[in-house]
């Protein structure tokens, strides 16, 4: 999400008439994008932002993203910071930066229509400036609802707000137009996607409606968004994140399987695997719910990669606690995992619960969770040897060529050098380690996606 918010903003400091520079040295403005999900996130943003005052003691320094509205961040980098710009506060940016940083061009249009304090909606609505030319994010929403124990997301960037599907499809047209091939949907929780109104004129297959957001009888929900993206004609590849295990529904799961474009890759955070933890961080589901979540989105899509989001150490987690965790990435065999030691984010409700997990103990339960992931993994990237698979190439490094299959998997390629970055081509696979495939070419190019008649979708 982070990617996402920094591509607006240079979306929107392009059309106030700022030019990027790649040194620090050298900007007079320098806007930072900051994460307070993980102390060690935080812990960048203290090192990085005295530094660049430092080494260029005229740079305003812009400080937005979770940290921004944070007391004690403020009272921390006070000397260092220009600007404190909360994050729901984004909308209004152009406007902020004409006033605060007396810039004598004239206010972007953006920033003059967008400048209502907590409206995401206006800040989505920037023209973003892609950081690849390949693969894009677009964001359906922002914030969440969800208040888990441990998350500052729902403090920091408030409650869900989505962007109508009109929006949405709008911004992957345009992309496709451009050559991207893949789309990347991102936002705290898709599965809770909702919008209204959809016009013909917009999706080409869709009939009017005008139910009101609040009537979900009406609305057209992730599963139906997923659709319409799929229905826009051309190559690419369509990934989402992130799906809240509690809301994953089977009309989901069957659509995803049923839309060609969709990447059967779902990132599916499971936190914990014992019940009380997951209670106690109030995450609304079991690990009985997630196990059986798994099973059916294996059934519905048998080469799906499933990546998690863990914590070890949350306040008060026992050793025999932990061992269910243990058991849960047995069973669910994850192909990647974000393992996090716990660490207090102010505000939150755990914030409140004594940190009684041990440094040391925490350390142990990650590495332990990495030693079974890594088996997990490997194992089932084994079984992609000596398949023939399509690949996106992403890019280059030191003669080697890189990209990812269908499934998110990384694939490194010794032989396309004739093929150019932004195609997508058919490669076997040869080997494979814990996080990666290595390949060679099969075809000069991946045959043409099946492609059925497009499909007219009514609402039921
Ligand atoms: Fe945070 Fe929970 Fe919302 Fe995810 S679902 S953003 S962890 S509050």
């Amino acid at each position: 999400m982070n990617v996402s918010d920094s591509e607006r903003i240079a979306g929107c400091l392009e059309e106030l008439g700022f030019v990027r520079t790649e040194k620090r040295e050298k900007a007079n403005t320098v806007i930072v994008t900051t994460c307070g999900v993980r102390q060690s996130a935080e812990d960048r943003a203290y090192g990085i932002i005295p530094k660049i005052k430092k080494a260029n003691s005229s740079v305003k320094i812009v400080l937005t993203g979770c940290l921004a509205g944070r007391a004690d961040v403020q009272k921390r980098l006070k000397d260092s910071v220009d600007i404190w710009l909360p994050i729901n506060e984004l909308a209004g940016l152009g406007k902020i930066l004409r006033k605060r940083l007396e810039i004598a061009a004239p206010l972007a249009r953006l920033g003059a229509r967008n400048d209502r304090k907590g409206s995401l909606g206006g800040y989505l609505k920037i023209n973003p400036k892609y950081e690849s030319p390949i693969s894009a994010f677009v964001p359906i929403g922002n914030g969440c609802n969800n208040y888990c124990a441990y998350c500052v997301v729902p403090y920091a960037r408030g409650r869900e707000v989505y962007r109508p599907a009109e929006d949405i499809l709008a911004e992957v047209k345009g992309l496709i137009k451009k050559g991207y091939k893949e789309v990347i949907l991102i936002a705290q929780n898709v599965n809770s996607y909702r919008s209204s109104v959809i016009t013909q004129k917009t999706t080409g297959s869709l009939r009017r409606r005008s139910a009101p957001p609040q009537d979900d009888s009406g609305a057209v929900n992730f599963a139906d968004l997923l659709k319409m993206v799929n229905d826009i004609p051309g190559d690419f590849w369509i990934r989402f994140a992130t799906s809240h295990p509690k809301d994953m529904s089977e009309e989901l799961i069957k659509t995803i399987a049923e839309c060609e474009k969709a990447c059967h890759q779902i990132h599916l955070p499971a936190q914990a695997g014992d019940n009380e933890m997951l209670r106690r961080m109030n995450r609304k589901y079991t690990r009985e719910h997630y196990l059986k979540l798994l099973k059916k989105i294996r059934l519905a899509l048998p080469d799906v990669s499933i990546s998690t989001d863990v914590i070890v150490g949350f306040p008060g987690e026992t050793r025999k606690q932990f061992k269910n965790t243990e058991k849960l990435f047995r069973q669910a065999r994850f192909d990647q995992a974000y393992i996090s030691q716990y660490s207090p984010r102010p505000g939150t409700a755990a914030a409140k619960l004594k940190n009684n997990v041990a440094k040391t103990e925490k350390k142990r339960r990650e590495e332990a969770l990495m030693k079974i992931l890594r088996r997990t993994a490997l194992a089932n990237n084994k079984k992609y040897i000596g398949k023939n698979m399509e690949v996106l190439l992403e890019g280059t490094r030191k003669g080697i060529f890189f990209g990812k299959t269908k499934t998110g998997k990384n694939v490194r390629i010794k032989d396309v050098s004739n093929h150019p970055v932004g195609q997508f081509v058919m490669v076997k696979i040869k080997s494979a380690e814990d996080f990666g495939l290595e390949a060679v070419l099969e075809n000069k190019t991946a045959p043409e996606p099946k492609r059925g008649g497009r499909r007219i979708f009514n609402r039921r």
